[in-house]
């Protein structure tokens, strides 16, 4: 008998491959949006992580029969009120760079202390059956905001992001160290486990 299907639903191959290595074992026949005839049209119009995770999960799951895992994912800054938040990847304007997403947060906390500049990466994962039911999964990565940038591995906002336990940036790590404690790995490990159950 064939294995039922989970649709890893992003188009970004680097967090699909991602993806299908954190799942490596679960009893699902991994695709992604290639293997599928068509996308939907779905805008991350949600106010919370959990909002616009679910959104991209159950429109994707519309689409066939298959289990739809889709995640969204940015970075809480307590002095700035949990900003960027969901709009961490436009927070300097659409399709800004990596620099440039920087260069706007260290410019809003110049003159905090280091002890407020403490910040979380937040990662949620929802997984959408056809019928519409959703499981979602959170993982969060606490840190503190440094005054500039360190490291060369990652993106966006990791040379900014510092680990005290570690004493290095998330841009200082490796991925295999940064899949173990990051807010995206805590996550698909719990989405992990949650598929092996079904099995
Ligand atoms: P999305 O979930 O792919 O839409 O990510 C939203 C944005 O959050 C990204 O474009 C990054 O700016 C930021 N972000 C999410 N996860 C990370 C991470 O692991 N490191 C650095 N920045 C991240």
């Amino acid at each position: 008998m064939s294995q039922p299907r989970l649709l890893i639903a992003t188009k970004n191959k680097g967090k699909f491959r991602e993806y299908s290595r954190l799942l490596q074992g679960v009893p699902f026949e991994i695709i992604g949006p290639q293997d599928i005839g068509g996308e939907p049209d779905v805008e991350e119009t949600g106010e919370t992580f959990e909002q616009n995770a679910v959104l991209k999960a159950r429109a994707w799951s519309s689409l066939g029969d298959f289990l739809s895992m889709a995640d969204d994912s940015g970075l809480e800054v307590d002095a700035l009120g949990g900003k960027p938040g969901v709009h961490s990847a436009r927070y300097a304007g659409e399709g800004a760079s990596q620099s440039e997403l920087i260069g706007h947060l260290l410019l809003n906390l110049r003159g905090v202390p280091s002890e407020e500049r403490t910040a979380r990466f937040v990662c949620v994962i929802a997984i959408a059956s056809p019928s519409g039911e959703v499981e979602i999964f959170r993982g969060e990565c606490p840190g503190l905001i440094t005054e500039g940038p360190r490291g060369e591995g990652g993106f966006g906002y990791d040379p900014v992001f510092y680990l005290p336990e570690l004493d290095k940036t998330m841009a200082e790590i490796s991925i295999v160290d940064k899949n173990r404690i990051s807010h995206r790995g805590k996550a698909a490990a719990e989405a992990r486990r949650y598929l092996v159950s079904l099995g």
